[in-house]
């Protein structure tokens, strides 16, 4: 007979080396004790930092005054979408997934964390024809082995939409967004993107899916070349907002 403790042993060097998929929260890495389709724990899906109370109307950011856009947005600032619409504001435990999804190897995170996108887009009733991950260049892509923004889609391959991974692609090797500020991040990106199916975007409503909305310059590149290629609409969803610092409390 194998004692309890042992067994527990057993299972925790198995949770602990081997396959930690559907057994731990991926935000705080409790063992569950009963199945979610988020992988999280209660007390996790409780406190993530969703984004739930007014926001602008056109980039989804959190707005407190009375107005409906953010400053950005009423500036007219260059947005090549229509509409964008994140489910988390990003703090550290969102950021923390992120990033073990995206850098260190924990490629499941995605599956999960693609169930919050797909929960937003039925939420926010957007009908998309194309679902269109954002595009990672080829040295992105041969670094990390995938685009974790095609991971992020799952949910909506899954409940038979049309994702689409080939109709847009980045062609431009490009700094590093997050090393950049502002001004620069608005510029970088010029140029880098590009519609290679057409047909597959013409007269059709498109939705592109990214892990994060900082100033919107990815979203709007995309969106412009989508624009430009005959996209009617899109739209942008993503895992989560970062505010910018001017904004942040
Ligand atoms: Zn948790
Ligand atoms: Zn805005």
């Amino acid at each position: 007979m194998i004692g309890e403790k042992m067994i527990d042993k057993i299972k925790k060097f198995l949770t602990d080396t081997l396959y930690l998929k559907d057994i731990k929260c991926i935000f705080c890495n409790c063992e569950l004790d009963k199945p979610s389709k988020y992988c999280v724990c209660d007390n996790c899906l409780k406190s993530l930092p969703y984004i739930t109370g007014k926001v602008c109307a056109k980039c989804g950011e959190p707005i407190k005054s009375m107005a409906t856009h953010c400053m950005r947005c009423k500036n007219h600032v260059e947005r090549g979408f229509d509409f964008a619409r994140a489910r988390f504001l990003y703090d550290d435990k969102i950021s923390k997934a992120i990033k073990d999804f995206k850098y260190y190897g924990k490629k499941y995170l995605g599956e999960y964390l693609s169930a919050f996108l797909y929960d937003l887009y039925v939420l926010e009733k957007i009908d998309a024809a194309v679902i269109i991950p954002a595009p990672i260049s080829a040295n992105s892509l041969k670094a990390r082995g995938f685009n974790q923004t095609e991971i992020l889609c799952k949910c909506f391959a899954d409940a038979g939409l049309n994702v689409n991974t080939k109709c847009v692609i980045k062609r431009l090797e490009t700094q590093n967004q997050a090393s950049l500020n502002y001004k620069d991040r608005q510029t970088n990106l010029a140029g880098a993107f590009k519609v290679v199916g057409k047909s597959a975007v013409k007269n059709k409503r498109c939705l592109i899916v990214d892990d994060i909305f900082t100033t919107g310059a990815t979203a709007s590149e995309i969106g412009a070349v989508l624009k430009k290629a005959g996209a009617t609409k899109v739209s942008v969803l993503t895992l989560c907002h970062e505010l910018p610092d001017n904004v942040k409390n």
